[in-house]
């Protein structure tokens, strides 16, 4: 390693939206770190070597964690487990092995299962990313002024969690650090259940499309348009973390349904006053996101409209 820097090679295994990101924000910062990506897919890795986002590409994973003292893991969460058996063999003595995955405490169980004792597992999770997913989907910069949260064992190595810190934040992103069950309780609530109601929702309508297609379509900036957008979420990584984090979803879930039921009690009853102070109450949280820099406040999300309406 050297001088100052948390570590000297990078070994990401997945290089799809996430993974081929992570490896080219540690290329563009100036932190001097080799970067490898593997991926089980022929055509990610040819098209991460056309378009030179790593250093060195293979589908080759024993090859690739060779040397690494950094390892990240970007697969879909139900498939940590058995890429941290396929290259455990490999490792090097004393390297951190981390992943990007939306699910923590699942990851942590499968990976501690299968690693070696010579290595530091601790797992993370950025949030940040899109609903497109691939290599081409990758930014250097999707990192920059988003949380990445760490969830360390209780018996890591302090040492190691703190490169690992600082090698997140060479490349832009604020780091948290929490326990695997409490991010899961978290995340469930700011992400999954979101999704959850997201993907039922652009469901309901796609229901009704036989008989009103076009007016889905033509009206659907009416709000229906931003839960398209997170409904176009990869389908396998969504998979994967229902199935992974069943128990903090299902308990979140239930308060979502007792919160729906108070509304459309409200609703029915014609209760004004109390639709009024629940839709004050999220406004409020609305406008904390924004004070706190998670969002723009320009109109619309920030969005250009289409020409011949947009201004250059
Ligand atoms: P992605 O764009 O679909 O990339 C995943 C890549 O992993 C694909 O290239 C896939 O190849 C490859 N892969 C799958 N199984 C593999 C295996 N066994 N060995 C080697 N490569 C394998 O997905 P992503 O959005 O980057 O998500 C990756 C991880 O990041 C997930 O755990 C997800 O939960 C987490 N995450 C995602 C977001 C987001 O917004 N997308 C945000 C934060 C965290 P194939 O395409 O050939 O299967």
């Amino acid at each position: 390693m050297a001088d100052g820097l948390p570590f000297s090679r990078l070994c990401v295994i997945g290089g799809g939206l996430i993974g081929t990101s992570l490896a080219r924000a540690a290329k563009a910062s100036d932190a001097g770190i080799e970067t490898v990506i593997a991926d089980a897919s022929a055509s990610v890795v040819a098209t991460i070597r056309d378009k030179g986002f790593a250093d060195r590409a293979t589908t080759n994973v024993l090859d690739a964690v060779t040397g690494a003292d950094l390892v990240v893991l970007a697969v879909p969460v139900g498939a940590m487990g058995a890429v941290g058996a396929a290259i455990a063999p490999s490792l090097k003595d004393g390297a951190v092995v981390s992943d990007v995955g939306s699910v923590k405490n699942s990851v942590l169980e499968d990976l501690a299962a299968v690693l070696p004792d010579h290595v530091h597992l601790i797992p993370g999770h950025p949030v940040a990313g899109a609903e497109k997913s691939g290599p081409e989907a990758s930014r250097a910069t999707l990192f920059v002024n988003r949380w990445s949260i760490l969830t360390p064992p209780e018996d890591a190595d302090p040492a190691a969690v703190a490169r690992l810190r600082a090698f997140w934040e060479s490349i832009g992103a604020m780091v948290e650090i929490m326990d695997a069950a409490h991010h899961d309780l978290v995340l469930a609530v700011t992400s999954h259940l979101p999704h959850l109601i997201a993907f039922t929702i652009v469901g309901t309508a796609d229901d009704l499309e036989t008989v009103h297609k076009s007016e889905v379509m033509k009206f659907s900036a009416g709000g229906f348009r931003d839960f398209t957008r997170i409904a176009a979420s990869d389908p396998v990584m969504w998979r994967d973390i229902f199935l992974n984090n069943r128990e903090a979803v299902i308990e979140v879930l239930g308060r979502f349904s007792e919160e729906l039921s108070v509304l459309q009690r409200a609703i029915r009853w014609g209760d004004g006053a109390a639709l009024e102070a629940a839709f004050s109450r999220t406004r409020a949280i609305r406008r904390g996101i924004v004070e706190i820099g998670q969002d723009t406040d320009r109109e619309d999300f920030g969005r250009d409209l289409p020409a011949p309406y947009s201004q250059s």
